[in-house]
């Protein structure tokens, strides 16, 4: 850790916050506060992801060490360390929320690795910053293995994510109102030290543009394309600024298409897209009440508190994300002259998606190319997969297997949770598996080729919920090793593990209604 090299550039080139400490209030005029952890009574190491260790240049030995526990976990920081809240705002489930701020995340700084790649460490759960509002800054347990595992498994998915170092407990305990029912109880808290280049969100542009701050827009918009997007300055037009903006906003929504294209394929389902939550960087950020989809269901939230209007279910986040996009177009909107080239950004947003779907669609299926009616195909499946309650993961994989010579439904015997509608489907999947191997023997590829090709994009092992909840399970009675031993598997999702079938199986009975496995609040 000694190696570590520090360049902060948020808090060397942008405008804080003149008072410092973490009495909660509204700061004007400024993106971030200056605030330090509060150290915790017991930090102890639960897991760590080497590869994002290796990434930060951090020795395998050093991760093992108290130094390491200290620095993770907020009780010291490494010299070149300048901690910081950041200020941002958001619309939450459809409505502008004012200030909201990093409450409980924590900048330690920006680093910069061998490779001379920026990453920025952020612990989330070190305590109270200016933007806590009535919560502690503290993280439970059960949410962060759950962000801690996934963030990980999707960037071994190929999905893009902010990545975590390390998953901590702090040995305090966290009162939460887990079921907000009036039945607060104590947990174990954690922290985890969360990876990415950059954290910048949505909202942080949102709150200087709610205030009317458009000096202050300017400079965050001009520090976010001088870090984040500097090969925008060699595009054609890049020089004259309002081209630039037009070219980075088009990025930001190509970059937003592309990652809910991939949560669609591989059926992950946020739970909370607020513009807060939606990285400037086009990576899954902030893994609150999100879950997997299990069997096939378009209409399906993991997140109770949206269980009445199911804003954010797994059908809803294409729209969802183009909603949340119009938002940040409106708050950029002092900064153009014109509002086409915001339109054309959200027009780039619709193609994008369009197109990554299309290559998804293809890749799911095997094709070689993605025709209009395959697009229907796969409407037409996704539509049996729902009505027969068929498992997404199994289904998919299974399909890999299909021979174009002798399909059969034998294949996918593992992916029905209902007796009663595996037997009612025969006839409509028959008549499906029909169509699609007409369609690959048009193709004429070897089955072998194909298999091969779609079990590259169809995983294997995904982060099924009752899964995470079995690690927190355990981990809560002081048993850790659920979770590493989760995280091995997840390293390699799209590989078969032989000895490792039993985390590929349905979700279980238990688990249809358990917290946790199928129902998350918000609270965490
Ligand atoms: P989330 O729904 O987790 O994205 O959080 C929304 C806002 O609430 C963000 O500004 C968070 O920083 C803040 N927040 C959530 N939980 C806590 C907590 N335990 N302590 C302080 N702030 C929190
Ligand atoms: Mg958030």
């Amino acid at each position: 850790m000694q190696s570590l090299r520090f360049d902060n550039t948020f808090v060397r080139d942008l405008p804080g916050d003149p008072d410092d400490g973490a009495q909660r209030r509204q700061v004007h005029g400024a993106l971030y506060s200056r605030v330090q952890p509060t150290p915790v009574v017991a930090p102890q190491l639960l897991a760590h992801a080497r590869e994002v260790a290796a990434l930060l240049g951090i020795d395998e030995s050093e991760v093992a060490t108290p130094r390491f526990a200290q620095v993770f976990a907020g009780n010291a920081l490494i010299e070149g360390m300048t901690p910081y809240a950041a200020n941002y705002g958001g619309h939450q489930f459809g409505q502008w929320a004012g200030q909201l701020g990093d409450g409980r995340a924590i900048t330690l700084g920006e680093t910069i690795n061998a490779a001379g790649e920026r990453w920025e460490l952020q612990l989330k759960g070190a305590g109270p910053t200016p933007y806590s509002r009535t919560a502690d800054g503290r993280a439970v347990l059960r949410s962060s293995v759950r962000e801690f595992l996934c963030s990980e498994a999707m960037h071994h998915l190929g999905v893009p994510t902010t990545r975590a170092l390390s998953l901590m407990t702090t040995g305090e305990q966290v009162v939460r109102d887990m079921f907000y029912d009036g039945r607060p109880a104590p947990e174990p808290g954690a922290i985890v030290c969360r990876v990415a280049p950059s954290f910048i969100r949505f909202g942080n542009f949102e709150l200087p543009a709610a205030r009317r701050d458009s000096a202050l827009l300017k400079q965050l918009v001009d520090y976010t394309i001088r870090r984040d997007f500097p090969e925008l300055y060699a595009e054609p037009g890049g020089g004259e600024e309002e081209a630039l903006y037009a070219a980075w906003f088009a990025q930001v929504c190509a970059r937003t298409a592309v990652m809910v294209a991939h949560w669609m394929r591989v059926g992950f389902v946020h739970g909370v897209m607020n513009t807060d939550n939606m990285s400037i960087l086009g990576l899954t950020i902030d893994y609150g009440p999100y879950g997997w989809i299990d069997n096939f269901d378009l209409d399906w939230t993991p997140n109770t508190t949206d269980a009445q209007g199911r804003r954010y279910s797994f059908g809803q986040q294409a729209q969802i994300a183009s909603w949340n996009l119009s938002r940040l177009a409106s708050a950029l909107a002092p900064l153009f002259t014109s509002l086409d080239p915001l339109h054309a950004g959200l027009q780039t947003y619709v193609d994008t998606y369009k197109t990554a779907e299309r290559l998804h669609v293809a890749a799911k299926l095997g094709l070689t190319e993605c025709r209009d009616e395959d697009v229907e195909l796969m409407h037409a499946l996704y539509v049996l997969l729902h009505e027969y309650e068929i498992d997404m993961t199994l289904f998919f994989r299974a399909l890999g297997e299909v021979k174009a010579a002798a399909p059969t439904l034998m294949l996918f015997s593992e992916a029905f949770y209902d007796e009663a509608k595996r037997g009612a489907s025969a006839a409509a999947l028959n008549d499906w598996l029909a169509h699609y191997t007409a369609r690959i023997k048009q193709e004429g590829q070897p089955d072998e080729q194909r298999r091969v090709r779609m079990q590259a994009v169809n995983p294997r092992y995904v982060l099924r919920n009752y899964l995470a909840q079995q690690a927190i399970d355990r981990a809560e009675q002081g048993d850790a090793t659920a979770i590493q031993e989760l995280l091995e598997v997840l390293r390699h999702p799209y590989d078969d593990q032989p000895g490792r079938e039993l985390y590929t199986q349905r979700r279980p009975e238990w688990a249809r209604n358990r917290a946790g496995c199928s129902m998350l609040s918000c609270s965490s």
